[in-house]
């Protein structure tokens, strides 16, 4: 029997085997009040369970096991925080475009200097108020070593393809964990587009349903999450260092 019809089988009701909350050494917490469906589950599991070569292991399942990272599923809602990195960026413009209008004075509106600055200006404005408009599906603690899923944040529709690209996704920066190392910093722009880069890598070479759906999906994302699409387009079209690249960040940090 394969592992697929395995998972299957069990579908159909809740839990119905002990070690169906302890996959195979992963810790599969789901919150009292959380209103997760059958087929739901299923689907996270399923991810968990694929064939996956991925930085030593060989599936996320062994990954996260190895890791000693646990899967929590939450009912919180949190808010999400722009990263430092973003708020830094722009008050770094904000600070040129001002200084520059002091020096330059009442002609600044004509000097290429100043245009420019408010140009970088206003498009880390945008980049902000983007992240701060996304909604936070999921993180990952590196303190508690968990991943927590927010389903009561997330869309109703296509509730499934959310569950298994958030999972992914943060089962990358799982990986990426450099704590305690914290001289190496999370910087945001690098990190965010490689975990949604791992993310449409697992699904396309696990074959997952959800591929084309996840591509879209990071393609009309207004942050830097879209580069992780960037990223894939080059991969796809025979970049292999980039594959190695992406298994390598972590590494090269310790
Ligand atoms: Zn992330």
């Amino acid at each position: 029997m394969s592992i697929w019809s395995d998972i299957q089988d069990r579908s159909v009701g809740d839990t119905v085997r002990k070690e169906d909350n302890n996959w195979c050494g992963l810790c599969f917490d789901v919150k009292d009040s959380v209103d997760l469906t059958g087929p739901e589950k299923v689907s996270i599991k399923g991810a968990a369970w694929a064939s996956f070569k991925f930085g030593g292991s060989s599936s996320l399942d062994k990954m996260l096991s190895t890791l000693r990272v646990k899967l929590v599923i939450s009912p919180d809602t949190p808010k999400r925080n722009v990263p430092d990195s973003i708020s830094e960026w722009v008050l770094y413009w904000e600070n040129e475009v001002e200084r520059l209008k002091s020096d330059l004075g009442s002609d600044c509106e004509n000097n290429p200097a100043y245009q420019d600055a408010k140009t970088e200006y206003e498009k880390a404005q945008k980049e902000k108020k983007a992240w701060a408009a996304m909604a936070l599906l999921g993180c990952y603690d590196r303190f508690c070593k968990e991943i927590r899923l927010f389903p009561n944040n997330i869309p109703k529709q296509n509730r499934k393809e959310y569950l298994v690209t958030t999972f992914v996704h943060e089962a990358m920066h799982a990986y990426f964990d450099r704590h305690p190392h914290e001289l190496f910093p999370y910087v945001g722009t690098v990190e965010e587009t490689f975990a949604e880069f791992g993310m449409l890598l697992f699904l396309k070479e696990t074959n997952n349903n959800y591929y084309k759906w996840a591509y879209d999906n990071v393609v009309s994302k207004e942050t830097c999450y879209r580069y992780g699409a960037v990223l894939m387009d080059r991969y796809e079209k025979g970049d292999a260092q980039i594959r190695q690249d992406l298994e390598s960040y972590k590494r090269k940090l310790f």
